[in-house]
């Protein structure tokens, strides 16, 4: 692994958001990062981040950043790498000009995801989809990158699918969804519709869930950008819960395994060694929890600080062949901490130097 030889300047973009405010936390005092620049949108900028911001995580405010300006969102923020918490519709128009002006981009918004060029990287599961920068950087003719993570709860389905899809084949999956308030963003959904309730549907989460999971394997199972054929179902419903996104799973397997089986698949699931040293990567990316009323969000959402995922409730499935259980930190592991592993990866490859 190269370590950074000095800390690398890099910036937040939608800083002031709730998935901008994790960037944050988890920046501050990171060993190869240093931030130096926090942007967002016009109503923020201009102003210290310390009054920009509503700071609403219970860590306190890092004090290196309440009194740095926040910027707009312009190419020319002096960074050599940018986390985007921007929505989807602003990151697909200024993303792309990050990284025509030699900038990293890692982003955590949907806008590029699907792109054939463009990574969506899970480090422990599809590492060698980072080679397709270079396919991005001669077609695109820069000399950035725009590197992205999958959707929240994407990325826990694809963290307790890939153990079984190495071992045994996945076939087909039907997840159902029950997701954190605070994946909506802030002020996200009115107290009034949420309170006591559930709402199902959660716009285009299904897809994105169905097209995602699909990618990270086809790109673990072979190296290419293209999908693995795998039929994948997803409902999803958004719950009055703070943090972390609880999924219902049943998968059918192409080999027939025992409940022994699966779980030795997902106790022994770990990164590359090139991954698992990485300053943020979690000591074991997937944690099986025996109790069967387990995982819960309340209990279990930081466990590892929130990088991991977490799978319990193993059982027969009359449909498919087994469910299970999976949760996971939506800001954490399924949004800012996967960009900066990302990022860590990147830069552990001597891409950022
Ligand atoms: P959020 O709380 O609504 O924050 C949005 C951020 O973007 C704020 O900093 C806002 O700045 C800024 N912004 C809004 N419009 C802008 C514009 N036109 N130009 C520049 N900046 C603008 O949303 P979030 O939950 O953090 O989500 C951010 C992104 O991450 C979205 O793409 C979302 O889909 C994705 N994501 C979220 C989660 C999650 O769990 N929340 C998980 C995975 C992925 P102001 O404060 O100045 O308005």
């Amino acid at each position: 692994m190269r370590t950074p030889d000095e800390k690398i300047p890099v910036g937040v973009l939608g800083a002031t958001g709730t998935v901008g405010q994790r960037f944050i936390e988890r920046l501050a005092a990171h060993p190869w990062f240093e931030i130096t620049a926090l942007a967002a949108s016009e109503r923020s900028a201009g102003r210290p981040y310390g009054e920009a911001s509503r700071w609403r995580l219970s860590s306190p405010l890092p004090a290196v950043v309440a009194s740095l300006n926040v910027s707009a969102v312009t190419d020319d923020l002096p960074c050599r790498a940018v986390f985007s918490a921007l929505d989807s519709a602003t990151a697909r128009e200024v993303e792309p000009l990050f990284a025509r002006r030699g900038v990293f981009v890692f982003s955590n918004a949907s806008a590029h995801r699907m792109d054939e060029d463009v990574p969506l990287l899970i480090p422990e599961i599809n590492p060698d989809s980072l080679c397709l920068l270079e396919r991005q950087r001669v077609r695109r003719g820069w000399t950035g990158a725009l590197v992205t993570n999958a959707n929240c709860s994407a990325m826990f389905l694809t963290m307790a699918l890939a153990p079984l899809d190495r071992a045994f084949g996945v076939e087909r999956a039907f997840v159902s969804t029950m997701q954190a308030v605070s994946g909506a963003g802030y002020p996200g959904v009115a107290s009034l519709d949420i309170l006591g309730n559930v709402v199902p549907d959660i716009p285009e989460e299904a897809e994105k869930i169905e097209r995602e999971v699909a990618k990270i394997l086809g790109g673990a199972r072979d190296g290419s950008g293209g999908p693995a054929p795998i039929v994948l179902s997803a409902m999803t419903y958004r719950v009055p819960v703070e943090d972390g996104h609880t999924e219902s799973v049943s998968v059918g397997l192409a080999r027939k395994a025992s409940a022994s089986e699966v779980e030795e698949a997902w106790e022994s699931f770990r990164g590359r060694a090139d991954v698992s040293e990485l300053p943020t990567a979690p000591s074991q990316p997937l944690v099986y929890l025996r109790e069967k009323s387990r995982p819960q969000p309340r209990r279990d959402v930081d466990v590892s600080e929130g990088m991991c995922t977490v799978v319990g409730g193993l059982k027969p499935c009359r449909l498919l062949d087994w469910k299970f259980t999976a949760l996971g930190h939506n800001t954490v592991r399924g949004a800012a901490g996967a960009s900066i592993l990302n990022a860590e990866f990147a830069a552990a490859k001597g891409l950022l130097s």
